[in-house]
């Protein structure tokens, strides 16, 4: 009856693409994250959420093609906020996956931000209502292009970062997630059986702050890429 796209990621030095079929996110993995967003780590661990699969998209590494590398300004927020995060893309499905198997499900990995209506999100917190249309909205997942395993190992630990006009917005490292991403497998496939193609957006460090039209963003990860995009 229609004609629907399965979205894609691209991957580097590749013209092959990586159909996305679902997107799950962690929610305050790193403790200096969740206390600013006043939440106590040592009492409430992290948790999962959702965007839509067409929420992703490849936003090219170089940023020599502008018309790849921006991202549109969302409507119906006044408050929309950067959150850099390691993505985890699943190539082996599976359900209640060990820890120690985890990693043979890995795909590959990217850099990707979580894009978010931050004062949407707090008025979804005080109301108790989901937070769907803070998180999930078109345009709210880019990333770069996707690093195979065999090229880019299993990062652990590493710098990731962002900036906003060449400004230090977020740094951290990978080795202080809460839930490293073994245990985001494991804890997710207990959940949801996991199927190739699903996309695990693994939770920012502190330093989330709101973006203006016309903000250079670039983010990186130490040993899976770098990303940029103008907001407009
Ligand atoms: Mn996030």
């Amino acid at each position: 009856m229609f004609d629907i796209a399965v979205p894609t990621l691209g991957v580097i030095d590749s013209a092959e693409r990586f159909p996305v079929r679902r997107i799950y996110c962690v929610g305050r993995n790193y403790a200096d994250h969740a206390r600013e967003m006043q939440a106590n780590p040592e009492t409430e661990p992290p948790f999962f959420f959702m965007k839509p699969a067409d929420a992703a998209f490849t936003v090219l590494e170089d940023g020599s093609d502008r018309a790849a590398g921006t991202v549109p300004f969302p409507t119906e927020t006044a408050d929309f906020q950067h959150e850099v995060e390691l993505v985890v893309a699943i190539g082996t499905g599976g359900t209640n996956i060990a820890e120690a198997a985890s990693l043979d499900h890995v795909w590959g990995y990217a850099v990707g931000i979580d894009l978010t209506r931050r004062d949407l999100q707090a008025e979804a917190k005080a109301l108790r209502r989901p937070w769907d249309l803070s998180k999930g909205f078109d345009f709210s997942a880019p990333v770069s292009p996707l690093v195979p395993v065999a090229a880019s190992s299993h990062p652990d630990r590493g710098t990731i970062w962002l900036k906003v006009d060449g400004q230090v917005r977020q740094t951290g490292d990978l080795a202080s997630q809460l839930w490293n991403v073994p245990g985001i497998i494991a804890e997710l496939s207990r959940f949801v059986t996991l199927f190739p193609g699903d996309l695990v957006m693994t939770g920012t460090p502190a330093g989330v702050s709101a973006l203006d039209r016309g903000d250079v963003v670039t983010a990186g990860i130490d040993g899976v890429g770098e990303l940029e995009f103008v907001v407009v």
